[in-house]
């Protein structure tokens, strides 16, 4: 299905990381023009963007999306000193580095916090979450990594929020690496808010993060947040006010994640997107064990986003060779990002497809093949 966007003719590699990835021509196309950010053109853009993605969210009228500029950790530090005021608390689930970067940004912005850690290869336990809830009435938020993008970890979203809300506490959840993939409905699920960016499963470009927020919870953090740009209240009202960004926006990011969104409903929407990442990571994961690698998760929590694989430990493997060797073959992987192993990952997300996974698994068993052949010599 994925002829069109393949490798490309000119040479540009395939990223098989998870954001920026690789995007679609016509997701390029789309920034080759300029806009007046405050023309009607704009504001109209800017307008269905922000429909787009609260549907996307499975958001009916109670959940806005506020996007800001920036990558997706100024959405997460937006939100959080949005939503957290000087005397409340936040609760952080952290079992990678995603959950320990909120845990950092909230203690930075002088906002209480505590955190509940699992190993890396470890799903966040509801149980400890409720046990925690009812041992600290002064937690007023708990935050969530939906996909530990650190190894590719689904954590129990569904699970979490109900006993979040069984404990009348708010609940965010970084949806980065999730969102337009793996299923997100805050009309079904109680999440205060949803924080994504433009360039990973929704396949824009790299530049807005955005968060989908209770509108209640929103009209309530008036005047919360210290920062005058981060503030997600004040921009919130901007677009209310006038369908306008507070400052200037990313104008052609915009563009581009307007049009992979519209992709992304004729694609058939975040299911038929998961169909196709998972099939990409069946297909590496199945091949990648024929070859000898070893996954780092077990499948039970296995998001179908990025797979982490031990580095071997045969004396051949080099991993700066091993990824040098690949990029010359047109495929960017990932280093790893763990303290407990070495690794490496490999991202299904992106307008790729099996095809591709095909092709990368032929060089891989060739990279090896050439690595072994160095260190052992040739075998006769
Ligand atoms: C990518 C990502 C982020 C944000 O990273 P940026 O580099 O700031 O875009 C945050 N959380 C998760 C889970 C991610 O995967």
């Amino acid at each position: 299905m994925n002829d069109r966007i393949r490798m490309r003719e000119d040479g540009v590699p395939i990223l098989l990381t998870p954001g920026p990835l690789t995007t679609r021509p016509e997701t390029r196309q789309a920034m080759l023009r300029d806009w007046g950010s405050r023309d009607e053109a704009f504001i109209a853009m800017t307008a269905e963007l922000r429909r787009r993605l609260a549907a996307v969210a499975g958001g009916r009228g109670g959940h806005v999306a506020v996007p800001l500029q920036g990558s997706g950790t100024f959405i997460v530090e937006a939100t959080i000193g949005t939503l957290i005021g000087a005397d409340e608390k936040l609760l952080v689930l952290i079992n990678g580095a995603y959950g320990e970067r909120m845990l950092a940004i909230t203690r930075r912005l002088g906002r209480r916090a505590e955190a509940l850690r699992w190993p890396e290869d470890q799903a966040v336990d509801p149980a400890a979450v409720e046990r925690a809830l009812r041992d600290d009435p002064a937690i007023t938020h708990v935050a969530l990594v939906h996909c530990e993008t650190t190894t590719g970890l689904l954590n129990p979203l569904a699970a979490v929020a109900a006993v979040v809300a069984s404990h009348g506490r708010a609940f965010l959840v970084d949806a980065m690496s999730s969102f337009g993939a793996l299923g997100i409905d805050v009309g079904q699920t109680p999440i205060t808010a949803v924080m994504a960016s433009s360039n990973k499963c929704l396949e824009g470009v790299p530049g807005l993060g955005f968060a989908v927020i209770e509108e209640k919870a929103l009209l309530a953090a008036k005047g919360v947040n210290p920062s005058l740009c981060f503030d997600l209240h004040e921009q919130w009202q901007g677009f209310e006010r006038n369908g306008q960004w507070r400052f200037t926006p990313p104008v052609q990011v915009a563009a581009a994640l307007l049009t992979a969104l519209r992709r992304l409903e004729t694609e058939g929407g975040p299911a038929a997107r998961l169909r196709r990442y998972q099939e990409n990571f069946d297909i590496l994961a199945q091949g990648m064990t024929r070859l000898g690698f070893q996954l780092f998760l077990a499948p039970g929590i296995q998001a179908p986003i990025i797979a982490t694989f031990y580095q071997p430990t045969a004396p051949w493997f080099r991993f700066p060779s091993f990824y040098q060797a690949l990029a010359a073959r047109g495929f960017l992987i990932y280093p790893g990002k763990l303290s407990q192993a070495d690794t490496f990952r490999i991202g299904c997300i992106g307008a790729i497809g099996p095809d591709d996974f095909r092709r990368l698994l032929v060089a891989i068993a060739a990279i090896m093949e050439e690595q072994k052949e160095a260190v052992d010599g040739p075998v006769h």
